[in-house]
Order: structure tokens, then C-alpha cells, then sequence
């Protein structure tokens, strides 16, 4: 402010002529001090760079030539290193620039992209969590700050690095009493990389970071055990040829549906755990039929039909019958078999 108070004014300050520079900011005269050779030399505001006051001649003012922070050349004075952060400072560092979502301070500047100092911001929102934005984390030249491009949590894809990565996982992880292992090719590239870790039972798994942090994927092996449903999903044999049977049990109002890789192994195993669940050999199967397709649409289907899909077969009670959740109350059958073989194809 004191700048602004020794200012001296002249016919032409006095008029506040504004001028628009090539970088698109306002610059407005406010007085002058000083001459640079015989020309004086004028006080300026630049409506994007706040209260500062810059200094130019009429002539280069009127050549275009901004004095202000807009400008990629303009030279910040060097002053030292902070003996806090080791940053170097210069009379760029305290800006504060409103980002939008957002305030940097710039705090100073420890290397170089190219020519340009790559500066060092703490921003009003991220920084407050240091474990995630420690110092150094938020880093741009100055023409990619004035361009508006956040470079902190507060833009939609923030540019994160392993460590900050680690920091979220781990977070996580620490919340399921799950351990970090290590990233499956020994660092992180995108969200796509996968990292390793140990659930809360033990079960060593797997997961790319954008399933774990943004989808919730946890424990796959947990995830199977606490659906019984989920049993007998093969995703990565989601190609493969797969059978689709159903069957009728003599003495029972219960038919069954199931699915099986190996059709003429599975019938076997079914009998035997029938004559053993009603301890005699009464309940024959019968009526036994076959169909095919993939592994991906023989589960949809069965799940469908085993009542994951409860307006259908919403009255059936596994508990009442033998062998798991895959019966269907008799009076469904024809509904069932309708529903199969619109998907399925039939064999003999
Ligand atoms: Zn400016
Ligand atoms: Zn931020
Ligand atoms: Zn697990």
C-alpha cells in the first residue's frame, strides 16, 4: 500500500488509461515514480495478479509489453532459501492465486522444467491432510498455475504418485485390518496397476488400485464365502463351454436346477447326495435335461432362476430340502423351462 501512497500523478496516470496486454489481463495506470533514463516511470495493476504494483514506461505499455506476473518472462527477484522447507524463495513466493475449487499459496521453487521454475504450492483444501499432500506434492511452473490447471486433489484426475497411492491404500487397508504387500510390478503407473495385500482372514489377494478406491473391491476370496450364491462363478472361464441341468426328484415337490462343466460327473454326485440327505435311495432323479452355452450365461441363468430374481420365484424355501439353494418349488417348472430355453440351447 505504501507504493500506492508515494505515487506522483500526471495528466496522463490521471486519466487511469487501461491497457489490455497479449496475455489477455487488464493493465490500469494509477500514478508514477521514478524515471527510468528521461521516461517516468508508470504504476500499473494488473486485474489478474491482485494488489501488487508493477512499473513500466508509456512506451512499453503502448509496445505491449506486460509487467506484471502475466507475462512468461517476468523475473522474479531472488530471496534466498527458507531455512524451513530448504525451497528457494523469490518475490513470487506468499502469492495466493484463487484456483476456483480452491486457494495455492506459493510456498517457493527447488527445480526447473525447461527454462521454468516449477514451484512448490500448498493448496487451502488438500494441503490440510498432510500425510496425503506433503510439501512438494502440489508442483507446477507458474504458466501452468495461471492457466488455471490444478494440480492438487481438487481436480477431477489429480496427478497421484505411488506415494500418495500408498497413502490412500493403506488407509484403507488399515480400516479391514488388511496389510499392504507390495505393487504386483514392483511400483505404480496408472489406476490400473495392481498391488498385493492380505485380508483380515488371512486370504492373499490382489487388486487394481481403481477397484479398490473407487468400486470398493476387496477380498475376493471373502466375497465368495459370504455369498453362497457366488459359488461356482469361474470369471475367467467366463468363455467356456458350460451345462445348464435341470432335474426332478421322485417324492418331492422340489426340482433342481444347477450347472456343471463335466455334465456326466455331476449327475452321479447329485444322487448320492439325495440318497444320503433322505437317507435311502427312493428319490430318484428323473426327468433330466441338459443345456448349453457359456459358463457366463449358464451362472446368469442359474442365478436368475435360483431366486436372485424373487419376483419370480418368490414362495421357494431352500431350507425345507435337500442340496443348497438350487431348488425350485415344482409348480415353477414350466415358467422355469420357458426361461431356459429362450437363452439356452437344448442337448440331448
Ligand atoms: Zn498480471
Ligand atoms: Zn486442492
Ligand atoms: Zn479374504
Amino acid at each position: 500500500m505504501t507504493d500506492i501512497d508515494n505515487l506522483q500523478q500526471d495528466k496522463f496516470s490521471l486519466e487511469r488509461p487501461t491497457f489490455v496486454s497479449k496475455w489477455g489481463n487488464i493493465l490500469t495506470v494509477i500514478g508514477w515514480k521514478g524515471k527510468s533514463g528521461n521516461n517516468k516511470k508508470y504504476a500499473v495493476t494488473c486485474n489478474q495478479c491482485g494488489d501488487e504494483v508493477f512499473y513500466s514506461t508509456k512506451g512499453s505499455l503502448v509496445k505491449d509489453q506486460t509487467p506484471c506476473r502475466c507475462s512468461p518472462n517476468y523475473r522474479e527477484k531472488s530471496l534466498g532459501k527458507c531455512s524451513k522447507t530448504g525451497l528457494n524463495l523469490d518475490t513470487y513466493c506468499g502469492t495466493k492465486i484463487n484456483m476456483g475449487k480452491c486457494v495455492y499459496t506459493v510456498l517457493g521453487w527447488n527445480e526447473k522444467q525447461g527454462f521454468n521454475k516449477k514451484y512448490i504450492y500448498s493448496c487451502s483444501v488438500c494441503s490440510q491432510d498432510s500425510d496425503l499432500f506433503p510439501l512438494g506434492s502440489i508442483s507446477s511452473t507458474k504458466s501452468g498455475i495461471t492457466k488455471g490447471r490444478l494440480c492438487c486433489g481438487c481436480t477431477a484426475k489429480p496427478p497421484w504418485s505411488q506415494e500418495q497411492r500408498e497413502v490412500q491404500i493403506k488407509r484403507e487397508l488399515s480400516k479391514c485390518n488388511s496389510v499392504w504387500v507390495g505393487w504386483s510390478d514392483g511400483r505404480y503407473t496408472t489406476h490400473k496397476s495392481k498391488f498385493n495385500w492380505i485380508c483380515d482372514q488371512g486370504h492373499e489377494c490382489e487388486t487394481d488400485v481403481n477397484s479398490f478406491l473407487n468400486i470398493n473391491s476387496r477380498c475376493n476370496t471373502c466375497r465368495i464365502l459370504n455369498n453362497p450364491q457366488l459359488y461356482g462363478h469361474y470369471p475367467d472361464r467366463k468363455d467356456e463351454l458350460d451345462y445348464l441341468y435341470i432335474f426332478k426328484i421322485k417324492g418331492v415337490n422340489y426340482f433342481k436346477v444347477g450347472r456343471t462343466f463335466d455334465k456326466d460327473r455331476r449327475l452321479g454326485e447329485n444322487q448320492k447326495r439325495i440318497n444320503s440327505h433322505y437317507n435311502d435311495t427312493s428319490h430318484e432323479i428323473y426327468d433330466i435335461l441338459y443345456f448349453k452355452g457359456t459358463h457366463q450365461e449358464v451362472f446368469d441363468l442359474e442365478q436368475k432362476l435360483i431366486g436372485l430374481d424373487d419376483s419370480v420365484f418368490d414362495d421357494y424355501r431352500p431350507e425345507d430340502h435337500y442340496g443348497s439353494s438350487e431348488l425350485i418349488l415344482l409348480e415353477k417348472y414350466d415358467e422355469c423351462l420357458r426361461i431356459i430355453e429362450n437363452t439356452l440351447e437344448k442337448i440331448n
